[in-house]
């Protein structure tokens, strides 16, 4: 999966439209302590569909919103976006008319978030298996928080068993199977 935006306002420190270009080959984001390294990593997560709050060093999810500072009130809603090249059509197969997925998720103050694939409004689910169908997302492997090789290397054999699945690219079709039993 080839990221090849990510746009921010008013998440986290980020209170200024922001428009990362994230040009092919390796990435890399340096910063004195403080700048926003983390807070941009946790912003791809968010759009990624993280749900858990605490995992994003706040204590709810309205944390993400810029909360203000010493010269700037704060915002009542923040939005984050990323642009994904589906020329190779990576994505799922409703989505091989367009060359480019655009995902957003933009947060209320007290009134929860919403995600939109391509302008249209869809759920959190629909946003995770685009990511999950990649062998990507928010709690894969594919980001590598600090502590996280040690949790692996300590993990039961069940929770190790998700980190092979997800290599072996078969977690996409769990999420779906799970969404059949739902229905
Ligand atoms: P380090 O090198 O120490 O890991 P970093 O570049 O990863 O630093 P972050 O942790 O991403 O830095 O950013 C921390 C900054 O983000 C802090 O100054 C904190 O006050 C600010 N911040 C976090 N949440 C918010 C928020 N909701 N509103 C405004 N500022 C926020
Ligand atoms: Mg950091």
């Amino acid at each position: 999966m080839i990221l090849t935006r990510l746009r921010l306002l008013g998440f986290k420190s980020f209170v200024e439209p922001t428009d990362f270009v994230i040009e092919p080959g390796l990435t890399g984001v340096v910063g004195p302590n403080g700048c926003g390294k983390s807070n941009l990593v946790e912003a791809l997560r968010w759009v990624m569909g993280e749900n858990s709050y605490k995992s994003m060093r706040a204590s709810s999810m309205d944390d993400v919103i810029f909360s203000g500072s010493n010269t700037r009130p704060a915002r009542n809603n923040a939005e984050v976006a990323i642009l994904i090249d589906n020329k190779e059509r990576s994505a799922p197969a409703q989505f091989n008319d367009t060359d480019q997925l655009e995902i957003a998720r933009r947060i209320e103050r007290e009134s929860g978030s919403a995600y939109r694939i391509n302008g249209k409004e869809v759920r959190a689910r629909d946003v995770q298996i685009v990511f999950a169908d990649a062998s990507t997302g928010a709690r894969s492997p594919a980001l590598v928080h600090q502590g996280r090789i040690g949790e692996i290397i300590q993990a039961k054999p069940e929770q190790r068993r998700r980190v092979l699945e997800e290599a072996a690219g078969v977690s996409g079709l769990h999420a779906r199977r799970h969404e059949a039993e739902l229905r």
